[in-house]
């Protein structure tokens, strides 16, 4: 894949500068767009890499680029860079591996979550359940036909307690953090599209975005 760079309207990064040829440079992206190399295409005022004229040259977003007295932005020319390969792409089996690992974390966490909270809801309970049957048990003058009542009374007390307690809208507010943040990543890698509506599996035999615009696919092998 090829990113051209120049002075003319057809390339896909135009520098509106007189020192900058019309077709100036380009950067060669690898297969596996891991790797890029900055190409001069014998330009009138040369291209350089952190102030070092050159000629073809591999290239990361953390080198100071210029292309004749025009120093690049470096930030805003790997945006485009990275923008130009993903439209470019529509292979993104990759990615969407990515997304099945998120699903999975995301149901992991999910369920200790439920589990840890039922077991600190339980804990009320039978503190207080406890402690009552302790105390009647304890106080004999109570009248026999009173303290199976009160037994009964206390244990509803206890789960009445627990199910209102704090540690149940904990769980709640936590469980719903934990969805927004899952359906926030939980996206078409190419045009950002929620997927959430449907479980990974789904998407994983469809094999591509829902949005029909977008021409992302994906093949995972099961
Ligand atoms: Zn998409």
């Amino acid at each position: 894949m090829k990113f051209t760079i120049g002075r003319n309207a057809d390339n896909n990064y135009i520098v509106d500068n007189d020192t900058v040829s019309g077709d100036h440079a380009e950067i060669l992206v690898s297969d596996d767009f891991e790797t890029f190399t900055l190409v001069d295409l014998e330009s009138t005022n040369g291209t350089y890499v952190n102030e070092i004229e050159i000629v073809s040259k591999k290239i990361t977003a953390k080198d100071v680029i210029r292309f004749g007295s025009h120093r690049t932005d470096q930030g805003n020319l790997f945006d485009q860079l990275t923008k130009y390969i993903k439209s470019q792409r529509t292979d993104f089996t990759q990615e969407f591996g990515q997304l099945l690992k998120i699903e999975a974390a995301y149901k992991t966490k999910r369920r200790s979550l439920n589990k840890n909270y039922s077991l600190i809801a339980m804990l009320p309970r039978l503190v207080i359940t406890v402690l009552v049957v302790v105390v009647i048990y304890f106080f004999p003058n109570i009248k026999s036909e009173l303290r199976y009542p009160l037994m009964i009374g206390a244990t509803f007390l206890g789960s009445t307690i627990s199910t209102l307690g704090i540690s149940e809208r904990k769980k709640e507010e936590l469980l719903d953090e934990l969805k927004t943040e899952f359906q926030l990543n939980f996206v078409c890698p190419k045009c950002g599209s929620e997927l959430s509506g449907k479980e990974g599996i789904f998407w994983k035999e469809k094999k591509a975005c829902r949005n029909k615009q977008c021409n992302a696919t994906w093949q995972i092998k099961s």
